[in-house]
């Protein structure tokens, strides 16, 4: 069947993977139907999100009926960590296996370091942002990234994907108050698994739990406009990031196969519907890649597409992995189509190569695990 299972957490006497279903899969709403009275639900959200505890016996405020019929029925985590690489940074990438066997990457970037002033005295708490799975594997299949090449495996179930922030807010030691973000930006496409998707950036925001309101939390789209859309309509209050690459559809395509079903108008115009917050933008990431599109004249039709938009352009190096064809881009480029954007009034940042010496792009980790 799959590539490699290496290893369940939990089997049976024999040798056989029991796969019992996470409780993260759960809002504190349905765990109130599923173990009144209602008070329960909120109690269990708050030994798992905020308490941080790894077994339901250590609930200590439940019944020991109800803290043995919950772990006969339900794990807490479903996944475990296999690997873990620190950059020079901060950054820690997680490679995680899921209760089937099958990797996924996460990553934990540190935005900013914690400030003392010259007492001792903590000025500000360390800043971190969650890179979230949302898949393993993509149907995208984008020309520039490693998570495509090994196909689509299966979308990331709501469990799978709140419990990479919690394991990794656990594995940090980062106190449960201490909030957050969150960027929908590891591996696969989180708008082809809409459903999950919506539900766990409902779990991330419940207030009794991680308490991750959706304004911290940015879900970064290939582009696929009708789920967009759809996504707008949903009025979850989440920050949109558009993969954007390209300014014209022919090189697009190239990059991006999808492109052909989705067009650059297409995703422009579902943007435009797209419910912003008033002190927020829409970004748009553009890889850049030696060549292909660090030129100037891009630049210039970029600015063209944008307006109108209330935007935020994010250029990200290129990263290559062996048998890439694609190069690096040389950060003088980088910085003139940066500075073309600047000065005309684009808001334009080049994205910090973190964790570049652990190999960031998603799919890295996970491809060095198969191979070995
Ligand atoms: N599928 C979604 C989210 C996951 S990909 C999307 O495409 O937006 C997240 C980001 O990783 C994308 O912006 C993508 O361009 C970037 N990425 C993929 N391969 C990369 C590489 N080799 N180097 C740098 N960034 C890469
Ligand atoms: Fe999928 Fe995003 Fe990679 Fe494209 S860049 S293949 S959409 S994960």
């Amino acid at each position: 069947m799959k590539k490699r299972c290496i290893g369940w957490s939990n089997t049976c006497e024999k040798g056989y993977p029991i796969l019992k279903p996470t409780i993260l899969d759960f809002t504190q709403e349905e765990l109130e139907t599923l173990f009144p009275p209602r008070f329960r639900a909120k109690q269990i959200y708050n030994w798992i999100y905020q308490q941080h505890v790894d077994t339901f016996d250590a609930m200590e405020n439940l019944p020991k009926s109800l803290r043995r019929e919950l772990a006969d029925r339900y794990t807490i985590s479903p996944l475990q960590i296999v690997q873990k690489q620190e950059s020079s940074d901060g950054s820690i990438k997680y490679l995680f296996r899921l209760e089937d066997g099958h990797t996924v990457e996460s990553v934990l970037l540190k935005m900013k370091e914690a400030e003392y002033d010259e007492e001792g005295e903590l000025l500000h708490h360390a800043k971190y942002t969650v890179c979230v799975s949302s898949q393993v594997g993509c149907k995208v299949g984008c020309a520039f990234c490693l998570t495509a090449k090994g196909g689509f495996i299966r979308n990331l179930s709501v469990g799978e994907i709140v419990g990479q922030v919690l394991e990794i807010k656990k594995d940090n030691a980062i106190a449960s108050n201490r909030r957050v973000n969150i960027v929908y930006m590891g591996m696969g496409e989180p708008l082809d698994n809409l459903d999950n998707l919506a539900k766990a950036i409902r779990v991330f925001a419940n207030e009794n739990g991680l308490s991750i309101s959706p304004k911290r939390q940015t879900v970064s789209t290939s582009g696929i406009s009708s789920k967009i859309k759809k996504l707008g309509e949903m009025e979850l209050g989440v920050q949109l990031a558009i993969s954007l690459h390209a300014v014209d559809d022919a090189l697009r395509e190239r990059l991006i196969p999808m492109n052909r079903a989705y067009n650059i108008a297409s995703i422009i115009d579902a943007v435009k519907s797209f419910p912003v917050n008033t002190r927020k933008r829409v970004m748009f990431e553009y890889l850049v890649i030696k060549n292909v599109n660090d030129d100037i004249e891009s630049a210039k039709k970029l600015i063209r597409l944008l307006e109108g938009i209330k935007s935020k352009v994010n250029l990200i190096y290129f990263n290559p992995y062996p048998g890439t064809t694609f190069e690096r881009p040389e950060p003088e480029r980088m910085r003139a189509f940066q500075e073309y954007l600047l000065k005309r009034g684009v808001l334009c940042t080049i994205r910090e190569s973190k964790g570049i010496d652990i190999s960031a792009a998603c799919g890295q980790l996970r491809e060095q695990e198969l191979t070995t």
